[in-house]
């Protein structure tokens, strides 16, 4: 795996009262992301992931095609990148079902496109998890290495963490996490990033990572939150490594969600 967060280079991206004039490293590419079972899997505004991915394509030159799939209609086998949301106990089963009768995530990550949930989306890209009242284990997608079970108390709160091998602020995860189960990471997985303040996995762990699934437990939309990791799973669906793409008005937001975390 690839990251983009360390280019150090910025020759063409200039802040300009929030107009930006980026390089254009995914000129002549096409760039094709899926928001899945946005109805099921679109709480907390996660499908704001999907277009901060697309639009920080485009500025790097990409034409980007954007697709919501929904139950009851196939999911696109062809895409890059593969992204899913939050959602309720009842929707995520809904989800997992529809999701594995489909097969279309597994394909996806055979073929090596990029697969992305958030909460309820990350969970069930686990073996197995554990919903409802009745604690009733489920079996996920099996993509990743992880197995979640309920937990309480239930986590929710602002939640700051630290992504695994990268270096400086880009490494700051933020976001808002809301979720009664917590993920054990197997061999095979590893964390996405260790956590600062919050919840998370519930072991000082956040998130999962195996090849080009990726979970992660922050709302936020965690993306526009956090735009090297946004970047970073564009580089992984294309190969392309990026100059940053400064943007004065996230940069304000992003200072402002990390004071008083760490006092940066
Ligand atoms: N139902 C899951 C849980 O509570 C996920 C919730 C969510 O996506 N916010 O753990």
């Amino acid at each position: 795996m690839s990251t983009a967060n360390n280019a150090s280079t910025n020759n063409s991206a200039t802040p300009n009262n929030g107009t930006v004039t980026a390089s254009k490293e995914l000129a002549g590419r096409t760039l094709s992301i899926v928001n899945v079972y946005q109805s099921l899997l679109g709480i907390y505004g996660d499908r704001g992931n999907a277009m901060v991915l697309a639009e920080r394509a485009r500025r790097r030159g990409a034409e980007v095609i954007e697709h919501v799939a929904e139950p009851g209609s196939p999911v696109p086998d062809d895409a890059d990148i593969y992204v899913l949301g939050g959602g309720e106990d009842g929707a995520q089963t809904a989800a997992v079902r529809a999701l594995a009768a489909d097969g279309v995530l597994a394909r996806a990550v055979e073929r090596g496109a990029v697969v992305f949930g958030v909460c309820a989306g990350y969970q069930i890209l686990g073996e197995t998890f554990t919903v409802g009242h009745d604690n009733a284990e489920r079996e996920g997608l099996g993509l990743l290495n992880a197995q979640t079970v309920r937990c309480d108390p239930r986590a929710v709160g602002e939640i700051v963490t630290r992504r695994r091998g990268v270096t400086g602020n880009d490494a700051l995860i933020t976001g808002f996490e809301n979720h009664g189960g917590q993920t054990r990471l197997l061999a095979g997985t590893e964390p996405l990033a260790d956590v600062i303040e919050g919840v998370g996995n519930g072991d000082g762990t956040e998130g999962a990572v195996k090849g080009t699934v990726y979970g992660t437990y922050p709302h936020g939309p965690v993306l526009a939150r956090n735009p090297a990791l946004a970047d970073e799973l564009i580089t992984v669906a294309t190969g392309v490594q990026f100059a940053p793409l400064p943007i004065q008005a996230i940069a304000a937001l992003r200072a402002e969600r990390l004071e008083g975390h760490l006092g940066s």
